[in-house]
């Protein structure tokens, strides 16, 4: 299979050549150039099926290894999970379902993608004999994902950039705890439009980019789109899919995980409706809403990991909603650099609106639906994963069960679960001391020169 860039100005890639590049060198994003399609009858064939023999078969034609290696591979991703289902679903209410996606290391879905990319990069390099730096952007919880997926690998530093003071102290400490010396958590004198900017910056720095070897590992990477695929298809199916039609309701920041729902859907998974939810840093609601694509600056939230005003991933499903024009999509991109948005065509509106609806959860309603849905059932919801519950509340269809997307563990998100029920949600077992371990990071100045030189001088031998 190989991959194209959505501004179709750089060479195509084999998979792995494409999640070793991250970002493809025209600045635009690669996605396959034709999607696979599974059969109703393969679907069928995944019910009851372990998750990771569900991954295997979802993500085996999009990735030039063997079976063997593959599986092998999935096996060490998955492994360290807390829950043997690895994304257990839930009932909420008649018709409305969660996907608990937080039973990962870090306690987020990002979890899923990071540490399979974290063995996909380590078979990589063992094999090639190079090394690498790995350089990202968070709003939280990527950065911890990363770290955690990483951290003590040869040949590997990771740097993490994250807008100072405006994680939670969760998600810091998961950064910065971890004594690895490959590890560097770096918080920057910014918000995360300036973080993705600075990493942006780095990688169309090509002299830069080849001399320290960058890699990225953020959401843009096509490999973490890929891993998300999975657990659409195994709850879809779980639900009684391909008979049975089923409708997602994803929250959203950087567009990644429900685009992977968008891939499930043309691979051929049934899937109805695909809902983006967003609080009130609502760009891509506004775009699907009015069709125009507009900065408006990022508030912070109780939802931070989706306080986004640039959400990178819908690149992707422009591409496509253009009829795959690179060059239109370049133009856009431009366009949304220099004068902040731009008006997307009656087209690419109508083809966006084919597969996409969207709602926004304020502050308060997202508390509203923490204190409501635990009332109701005893589920404690992190605040990301209780905006998605309460637009798909908004969306929900009697013909057609709707899964909601639990992002986070609520003890991810302490302060804004305790102003919610009055209780502030325990961390698992695993990793009840987190509290305690000392902290280690950098704070960096919003300034690219500095940066760069910073990073030259940490991977110096
Ligand atoms: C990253 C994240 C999101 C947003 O996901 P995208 O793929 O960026 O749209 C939502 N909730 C949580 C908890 C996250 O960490």
């Amino acid at each position: 299979m190989n991959y194209i860039s959505t501004r179709g100005r750089a060479p195509e890639l084999g998979f792995e050549d494409t999640m070793l590049a991250g970002l493809a060198r025209d600045g635009g994003l690669y996605v396959p150039d034709e999607i696979p399609q599974m059969s109703a009858d393969e679907i069928v064939a995944l019910a009851g099926l372990p998750y990771e023999e569900a991954a295997l078969r979802v993500m085996r034609p999009f990735v030039d290894l063997s079976d063997e290696v593959l599986s092998d591979l999935i096996a060490r991703a998955y492994g360290g999970f807390g829950h043997a289902a690895r994304a257990p679903l839930k009932q909420l209410e008649p018709g409305l379902f969660l996907l608990e996606l937080f039973h990962g290391p870090t306690l987020a879905f990002k979890d899923f993608a990071m540490q399979l990319i974290g063995q996909l990069f380590a078979e990589s390099m063992a094999r090639r004999g190079s090394r690498i730096t790995i350089v990202g952007a968070t709003s939280g919880d990527t950065g911890s994902a990363a770290i955690e997926a990483f951290r003590g690998l040869d040949n590997v530093d990771v740097f993490i950039l994250y807008p100072h003071g405006r994680v939670s102290e969760v998600q810091r400490r998961q950064m910065t705890t971890p004594a690895e010396a490959n590890v560097h958590a770096l918080a920057l004198d910014g918000d995360f439009d300036d973080c993705q900017a600075a990493v942006k910056a780095m990688f169309n720095d090509f002299e830069f980019r080849d001399g320290v070897g960058l890699t990225a590992v953020n959401s843009i990477n096509w490999a973490r789109v890929l891993a998300q695929v999975v657990y659409f298809f195994t709850s879809a199916v779980a639900l009684g899919a391909p008979h049975r039609k089923v409708s997602f309701t994803v929250p959203t920041g950087n567009f990644g995980d429900i685009f992977a729902g968008y891939v499930a859907k043309r691979m051929g998974l049934p899937i109805d409706r695909l809902v983006v939810a967003t609080n009130r840093n609502d760009i891509l609601h506004r775009t699907l809403a009015e069709g125009e694509h507009r900065k408006m600056g990022v508030a912070p939230t109780i939802s931070p990991s989706m306080d986004i005003q640039v959400s990178s991933n819908f690149e992707r499903a422009l591409f496509d909603a253009y009829g795959r024009d690179g060059a239109a999509v370049s133009r856009l991109m431009d366009e949304l650099s220099k004068d902040g948005g731009f008006p997307v065509s009656q087209g690419a509106l109508q083809a966006l609106r084919e597969s996409f609806d969207s709602g926004r959860a304020s502050e308060e309603e997202t508390v509203a639906t923490i204190r409501a849905v635990h009332a109701a059932t005893g589920e404690v919801l992190c605040p990301h994963s209780a905006v998605g519950v309460k637009v798909a509340q908004e969306h929900l269809d009697p013909a057609v069960p709707m899964i909601a997307l639990a992002t986070a563990h609520p003890a991810k998100f302490p302060d804004a679960v305790e102003g919610a029920v009055g209780m502030r949600p325990p961390l698992p077992n695993r990793m009840a001391d987190l509290y305690d371990r000392p902290e280690r990071l950098t704070e960096v100045p919003n300034d690219l020169d500095r940066l760069k030189s910073l990073i030259r001088e940490r991977i110096a031998p």
